[in-house]
C-alpha cells in the first residue's frame, strides 16, 4: 500500500511476482507441500516455513502486482507489458526483467511455447503489438525498427547475432552515454523477421557449450529492440527502445566441489545479480546516486534504466517447499527492489 510510505516512490519502476503452477515433479515429491499463497487483488504473497508448524510465522510480502498458477501469458502482457511497449513508441525507454531461480518461468514468461498461440510469451507478443501500431499509423510517419540480442556470461558480453565474433566491449562518450562498439543489429520489416532474428539468437546461445540448460541458467540474455520513428510533417524523430531481459538463475551456486572457474562464476552471476537489484530500488527512491557502474548488465542498460525510463522486474517463483529458501529469497529481493 503505497499510501503508507512516506517516501515519493518511482511511479517508473514497478516489481510484480508471478508463481507458476506445482510441477508433476514436486507433486510427485514425497512430503512436498505447497508453501505459497498468492493474493492477486491485495498484490500480496504469502510464505509459511515448511519446518515450522506455527502458522502465525508467515511471511508477507506486498508487490505492485501478484500473478497466481491460473494467470495466462495474455494476461500478464496485457497488463504489464502492453503499455511499456506502448510508451517506446511514443518514444521512452523501457527494460522488462525475468528475475527468479532456476526452473521457475522466466524463459516461459518472456518467451513462451514456441509455435504456441496461447503460451507464447512476451517477446513475441511485443513483435505483434509494434507491428500491428505501424500497420495502423498514418503512412506520413516512418518508423525503422532493429533488433539486438546478446548475453553476459562471466561479466562478458557475447553477439548471439554474430556468435563467432570477439567478446564485445562496453565504452562510453560523452554525448552518446554507453554504447557497444559493434553490436550487430538487424532491421527488421516484420513480425517474422523479428521472430527469425530471435530464434537465431536462441540457437547461438548453445554454441560452444556442451550444456545449453547450465549455461542458459547462468548467462542474461537480452533482447533489444530500437524503434526509429520519423514524422515527416513535424520532421521530428523519436525513439524508443525496449530491453527484453531473461535474468541468470537467482539460486545460490553450491559451493560443495565447485571448482574454480565455478566458483568465480558464481560470484560474476551474483555481482550482475545484486548490483541490479541496488540500481532498481536506488531508483525506486528516488536516490541521488544510481549505482549503475557496478556490473555490466547495468552499464549497458544505464540509458533504459532510470530517467524517463520505465522499467518492471517480474520475479517469479514455484509454489513449493522443496524451494521454501530460494523463494523466500527471491520473494526479498523483489520487495527489496521497490
Ligand atoms: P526458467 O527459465 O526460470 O529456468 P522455465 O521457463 O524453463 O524456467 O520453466 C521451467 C518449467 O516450468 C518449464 O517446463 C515450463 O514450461 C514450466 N512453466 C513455467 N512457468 C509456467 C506457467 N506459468 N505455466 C505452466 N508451466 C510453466
Ligand atoms: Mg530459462
Amino acid at each position: 500500500n503505497r499510501s503508507k510510505s512516506q517516501k515519493a516512490l518511482n511511479e517508473c519502476v514497478k516489481v510484480i511476482v508471478r508463481c507458476r503452477p506445482i510441477s508433476k515433479k514436486e507433486k510427485a515429491c514425497d512430503g512436498a507441500s505447497q508453501v505459497v499463497s498468492t493474493y492477486p487483488r491485495r498484490g500480496v504473497v504469502e510464505i509459511q516455513n515448511p519446518n515450522e508448524a506455527n502458522k502465525e510465522n508467515r511471511k508477507t510480502f506486498t508487490y505492485d502486482a501478484v500473478y497466481d498458477h491460473s494467470s495466462t501469458q495474455k494476461n500478464i502482457y496485457d497488463e504489464i507489458v502492453r503499455p511499456l511497449v506502448t510508451s517506446v513508441l511514443e518514444g521512452f525507454n523501457c527494460c522488462v526483467f525475468a528475475y527468479g531461480q532456476t526452473g521457475t518461468g522466466k524463459t516461459h514468461t518472456m518467451e513462451g511455447i514456441r509455435g504456441d498461440e496461447e503460451q507464447k510469451g512476451i517477446i513475441p507478443r511485443t513483435f505483434e503489438q509494434i507491428w500491428s501500431h505501424i500497420s495502423r499509423a498514418q503512412n506520413l510517419n516512418t518508423f525503422l525498427v532493429s533488433v539486438s540480442y546478446l548475453e553476459i556470461y562471466m561479466e562478458e558480453l557475447r553477439d548471439l547475432l554474430q556468435p563467432n565474433c570477439k567478446t564485445l566491449e562496453l565504452r562510453e562518450r560523452e554525448k552518446m552515454g554507453v554504447y557497444v562498439p559493434n553490436l550487430h543489429s538487424v532491421t527488421c520489416k516484420s513480425v517474422e523477421d523479428m521472430i527469425t532474428v530471435m530464434n537465431q539468437g536462441n540457437k547461438n546461445r548453445t554454441v560452444g557449450f556442451t550444456n545449453m540448460n547450465e549455461h542458459s541458467s547462468r548467462s542474461h540474455a537480452i533482447f533489444m529492440i530500437k524503434i526509429e520513428m520519423c514524422e515527416t510533417d513535424s520532421n521530428t524523430v523519436k525513439v524508443g527502445k525496449l530491453n527484453l531481459i531473461d535474468l541468470a538463475g537467482s539460486e545460490r551456486q553450491s559451493k560443495t566441489g565447485a571448482t574454480a572457474e565455478r566458483l568465480k562464476e558464481a560470484s560474476k552471476i551474483n555481482l550482475a545479480l545484486s548490483s541490479l537489484g541496488n540500481v532498481i530500488s536506488a531508483l525506486a527512491e528516488n536516490s541521488p546516486h544510481i549505482p549503475y557502474r557496478d556490473s555490466k548488465l547495468t552499464r549497458l542498460l544505464q540509458d533504459s534504466l532510470g530517467g524517463n525510463s520505465k522499467t518492471t522486474m517480474i520475479a517469479n517463483i514455484g509454489p513449493s517447499s522443496i524451494n521454501y529458501n530460494e523463494t523466500l529469497t527471491t520473494l526479498r529481493y523483489a520487495s527489496r527492489a521497490k
